[in-house]
């Protein structure tokens, strides 16, 4: 698909400084009336109950409601008492778990949400979250990973669900909006509006993974931090998500993988996390040059800071770290700048491997997606050099759910929920 040609960088780019500075002073959602029990692990439930006098095995019942059994109120959760669910409802306690508030679905399967968190009563700020089933044709993100990766399925585990799907994978929000301002990303253009919570972030997953009765026993889903916002912007509620999604949900860190643009701090304290996701680097340019044209943070941290942080991780047997390449036709996408990746790679001395994204098109975003032929010969240089190298599908264009397209855009039709 051919877009028309227009001049490539129109937003101003963000300063360096206040990149730098977010972690410590963007707000969390406003204050509610209202505690989330959802968002808190087993050992703050433990806490809380002890608090209030009671045993602590009721934290071990409260967290298996909140994450395995994924009750939304307090009513559901029948392993407690009566008179405890309401003694934490007179605490002022609540589920607080995020809603799917709306939905669309693409052509292709994908669906994309609006999802509400737990900001004030009456809230309607959202977030997105993109649901993307697979069948059996070589699933972008699962490729990477063999079958003894595959962490605590059962046998017969890649039988189709009900749903017609054999794998899935959830892509997650980590802030709304966000700073870093890559020029061919629609999220950028709503600015930095706030980081989401550890409860916000997981919660995204559990109301997904509710919503199409997922048995995690029995399913393969992989995890992707690429929605919206720099996850490694807001560190510490990312990691604590992680935790509570591998710990209290059930899901195996090899089976998430983070995206960053290149934040070298959080890429260094991800280094030291004892255990973690996989890590993708958004490269998207061959160069500084054409990098800092696109994404502004290469002024702040250029390619050479970025994989000397990288190179810090002690990665484990068979793992690897990805490339994001985002193709954008005429600017990255010709054969000199497959030739400069190649170098860029050697150079690296990681074990890596290269995700290309045709750009996806977005209204007020000036730039042209590649053809089909040149990302094609772009894999063939890649491939011919050693370099293993995969072409994303896009998915979900037509209700912009695919990458870099989630600006909580609600001209698609919902679906009836
Ligand atoms: S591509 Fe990612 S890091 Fe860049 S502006 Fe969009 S959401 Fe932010």
């Amino acid at each position: 698909m051919v877009y028309p040609q227009s001049p490539p960088v129109t937003q101003t780019p963000a300063q360096s400084e206040d990149l730098v500075t977010l972690t410590s002073f963007v707000p969390g959602p406003e204050q509610s009336a209202q505690r989330q029990l959802f968002g808190l692990d087993t050992p703050a439930l433990i806490k809380l109950f002890g608090e209030l006098g009671e045993k602590p095995y009721r934290g071990k019942q409260l967290a298996e409601a909140l994450y395995r059994q994924r009750v939304t109120h307090l009513d559901e959760i029948t392993t407690l008492p009566k008179a405890l669910r309401d003694k934490l409802a007179a605490a002022g306690w609540e589920v607080g778990r995020p809603r799917i508030a709306e939905s669309f679905k693409s052509i292709d399967g994908t669906e994309r949400y609006l999802v509400q968190g737990v900001g004030p009563i009456g809230s309607t700020q959202t977030v997105e979250t993109v649901w993307m089933p697979e069948g059996d044709d070589g699933a972008e993100y699962s490729s990477d990973l063999s079958d003894s990766e595959d962490e605590g399925l059962a046998e017969g585990r890649s039988a189709p669900t009900p749903g017609g799907w054999k794998r899935a994978t959830i892509c997650v929000s980590s802030q709304i909006g966000c700073a870093v301002n890559c020029q061919f990303c629609l999220t950028a253009k709503l600015g930095m509006q706030r980081n989401l919570t550890p409860g916000e972030i997981a919660g995204q997953v559990v109301a997904v993974l509710e919503r199409h009765k997922v048995e995690l026993n029995k399913s393969r889903v992989n995890l992707v931090f690429m929605g919206m916002g720099e996850p490694f912007l807001n560190y510490d509620n990312f990691m604590s998500a992680v935790r509570i999604l591998m710990d209290e949900v059930g899901i195996a860190a090899p089976r998430m993988t983070v995206s960053t643009s290149g934040i070298v701090p959080g890429i260094l304290r991800f280094a030291e996390e004892k255990v973690r996701p996989k890590l993708a680097i958004s490269l998207n340019a061959p160069n500084d040059a054409v990098r800092e044209s696109i994404m502004p943070i290469n002024r702040k941290w250029n390619i050479a800071a970025v994989l000397d942080a990288v190179r810090t991780i002690p990665f484990k047997t068979r793992e690897r770290v990805t490339f994001e390449y985002v193709m954008l036709g005429g600017v990255t996408d010709q054969p000199e700048h497959a030739e400069e990746v190649i170098k860029l790679v050697r150079r690296a001395n990681l074990p890596a491997m290269i995700n290309l994204i045709a750009w996806n098109p977005g209204p007020g975003i000036a730039y042209n997606s590649p053809s089909a032929d040149s990302v094609s010969r772009f894999q063939k240089q890649l491939m011919a050099a050693g370099i293993q190298t995969y072409i994303r599908r896009p998915r979900g264009r037509d209700i912009y759910a695919a990458c870099g397209q989630l600006k909580r855009t609600t001209e698609a039709t919902p679906l009836a929920s």
